[in-house]
Formats: C-alpha cells, structure tokens, sequence
C-alpha cells in the first residue's frame, strides 16, 4: 500500500542511528543524551507505593492537579511567576510531545516560523507536518549567539511564531537578559506567538540565571513554555513533561491534546507531586551536572579537540576542522566504529547539512564512562 509521505525528505532520527551504531559496534555512548547514573531511590519508591496505593486508573486529562499545583508553586518560588494550575498547565507525555501540540495548536498553512539552527532535531518536521515554513536562522558560530537583527528582517505578515531554546541542544548556549529584551522588542506590536523548550532549565553552569519565560508575563502572555521531567530527574525514559501558557492558549492546546494522548502516566504524576516539594533536588542539580562538564573537559584537554564552551544541558560541543577535514558523519561513525566512542554529528540540527565539523558529546555520565570514552580519543593526532 502506498501513501504520500508527510515527511518526504525525513529519515530516522540521529540519536536512533548513532545509539544503534554504538550498540552494534559496542561503543561508549556519548551520542544521545541519556545519563547513566541512577534516578533517586525515594522517586521511584513513590511511584512503587502509589501503584500499591491504587493509582492506577486515568486520572484528570489536563495532568493530576496535586501534580499541577505543586508545578504553579514552584514557577512562583523560582520565576515569580503567577499561574493558574486549573487553566495554564498541562502535563504531556514528554516535552517533545509538548512542543508538537503547541506548534499543532496554533500553526495554519503557509504561516512561517522562525526557527534558529542547529535545532533539535523534531522542532522542523513539527512545523512542517502542520504545512507551516521554517524559517531557518543560524545561529552565531562558534559562539551560538542569536543575530537579531536577521530576526527583525526576517519578520513578515506570515510570521505566526518563533521558537527559543535555553539552555540550548546542542550548543550548551545560553540567553541572557539581553536577549530577553531583543525578543521583546521584535515581536512588540505583533501577533507573534513563542515557544521556548526550557526542558534543561535547571542544567545550568557557570552561576548563570536560567533567563525562563515564565519571568516575563508580557511574553508568557503569548507563550508556549515546554518541560521534561525527564531531564530533571534522570529519568528521560518516563516521557513526562508539561506546558505551560497563558489561559487563551492553553485552552486550544487542550482541544488538541485530549484527542491524542488525553492523560499521562498517573503513579509517577502521584509521585513527581511529592516528590517536587524536595526543592534541593532541582536546585543542586546545576552544580551536579557542571562537576561532570569540568570533568569531561579537563579530559578532552588531553585529546586534540577544541571546546566550544557549553553554560548548561547535557552536552558540550568539539571541534576538529583543524585536524580532520572528513565530513562530521563521516567522522562520527568512524569514531564509533574504530575508537568505540559515539558522538552525534552537529550537522544533523541542519536542516541544509551545514557542516562545521563539530561532534556534540553528552557529559551526563558516570566519570569512568566518561573517562572509558575519552582514552580512546587520546589516540587521535
Ligand atoms: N527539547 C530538547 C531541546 C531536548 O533535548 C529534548 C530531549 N529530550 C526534548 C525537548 C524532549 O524531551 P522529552 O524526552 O521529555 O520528550
Ligand atoms: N534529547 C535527546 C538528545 O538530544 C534525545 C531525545 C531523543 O532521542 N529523541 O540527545
């Protein structure tokens, strides 16, 4: 049976490819960012004890409100920010699924948005299954800075959304307030809608205050703000995360999401509402991740690769142009193949392929992975 791709020019996802060709070839997997250490004991014994407890039935398709409320309580404590859990939160199957529902909410054919490259890998297709354009800027090399004024030339009557990232997959770039202010002043006086994927908000270094939308209620006014517990938690194989957004918006993300997964997981939303009243769990976890990024890059000190400085996420980028001149998926399969080391090649968050040979590595492990990972590198020249 033959069907007409809605996605004709789209393969299997880069972290499938390379955490399949690390797997083939037994490689140490610095590709797909995943940790390998242990998500806390307590957690999952609340989710033990709430399937024991009985909640093991749907509970409210918008998210279980205890988990809701809890969510409100904490965007106030850490953002000042004033939320309604009945009407401005909803808890998603991950934050990859957030992000395609608020583009599927809002987005008509022919509506551009503006998208800054290199971009996780689903934000694209997103936009373009809905029969919108991407409007693909590129972000500063090697600093990862947004060029706003290319953001302002490129704004039009068919500007319908742009989407922010911070801290930023793959780059480790982060926004500042400054940036903040750029982004009001383009979209002042227009329609334009946001996105902003926080999913590593609290993987932040460097003593950097995480600049969330939720800050600014003129900008979350006409915001879809994306999480992953996942990321927060050590546990990205949970899929949750949630979205928040003003009452307007968020009633329209609800239409569409109740048609298509309804509700999420109810024992670990019992849990994670618990569990998210232990605040030194987020709170340390910047310092955590920032010990293994020093580490990691006090290793690959000794490997003829150049950081290219991460503030926060689970990754750190490295380039080797002056060392190799193959293409990055070239090279990233041969680093995989014969130095058992798996990266994922930074041109994959092109939608062109731009190759500025650089590999994006995941420090989100255990030191003697990280250190099993790195020794291999030591033979390159
Ligand atoms: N956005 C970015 C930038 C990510 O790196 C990821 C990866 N996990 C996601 C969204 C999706 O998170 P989840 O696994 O909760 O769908
Ligand atoms: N967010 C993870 C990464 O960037 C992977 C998520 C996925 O495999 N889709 O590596």
């Amino acid at each position: 049976m033959l069907v007409q791709s809605k996605l004709p020019q789209v393969g299997t996802t880069i972290f499938t490819v390379m955490s399949q060709l690390a797997l083939e070839h037994g490689a140490v997997n610095l590709g797909q960012g995943f940790p390998d250490f242990p998500m806390s004991r307590e957690l999952t014994d609340l989710v033990n004890q709430a399937m024991r407890d009985g909640f093991n039935q749907y509970t409210h398709m918008n998210g279980l409100p205890q988990l809701r409320q809890a969510l409100a309580r904490k965007a106030a404590k850490l953002y000042g920010c004033n939320i309604d859990a009945d009407t401005d939160i909803t808890v998603t199957p991950g934050g990859t699924y957030a992000i395609y529902t608020a583009l599927t909410t809002v987005l008509q054919p022919g509506d551009e948005v503006i998208v800054f490259e290199p971009a996780y890998d689903s934000y694209i297709p997103n936009i373009e299954i809905n029969g919108a354009k991407a409007v693909r800027i590129a972000l500063e090399y090697p600093s990862y800075n947004i060029p706003w004024e290319q953001v302002r030339a490129s704004i039009n009557s068919r500007t319908r959304l742009i989407m922010i990232n911070s801290p930023h997959n793959p780059t480790g770039a982060v926004l500042s307030e400054s940036d903040i202010a750029s982004l009001r002043s383009v979209v002042a006086g227009t329609e334009i809608l946001l996105l902003s994927d926080e999913v590593y908000e609290h993987l932040i270094f460097d003593g950097i205050a995480h600049q969330s939308l939720l800050r600014y209620p003129d900008l979350l006014a006409r915001s879809f703000v994306c999480f992953s517990f996942g990321k927060t938690y050590h546990c990205t194989g949970w899929k949750l995360g949630y979205c928040i957004s003003s009452p307007e918006l968020m009633k329209e993300f609800r239409k569409v999401h109740q048609f298509n997964c309804f509700t999420c997981d109810t024992p670990k939303q019992v849990a994670l509402a618990t569990y998210l009243e232990n605040e030194s769990a987020y709170q340390e976890l910047g310092s955590f991740i920032q010990q293994k990024r020093d580490y990691f890059r006090q290793l690959m000190a000794e490997t003829p690769f150049r950081c290219i400085p991460s503030h926060g996420s689970y990754f750190e980028c490295y380039s080797y142009g002056h060392f190799s001149q193959e293409s990055d998926r070239d090279f990233a399969i041969r680093l995989t193949r014969d130095y058992g080391i798996a990266t994922i090649p930074v041109s994959a968050f092109y939608k062109d392929g731009k190759d500025d040979k650089v590999l994006r590595f995941c420090f989100a492990k255990q030191e003697s992975t990280l250190e099993k990972a790195v020794e291999q590198l030591r033979r390159l020249s």
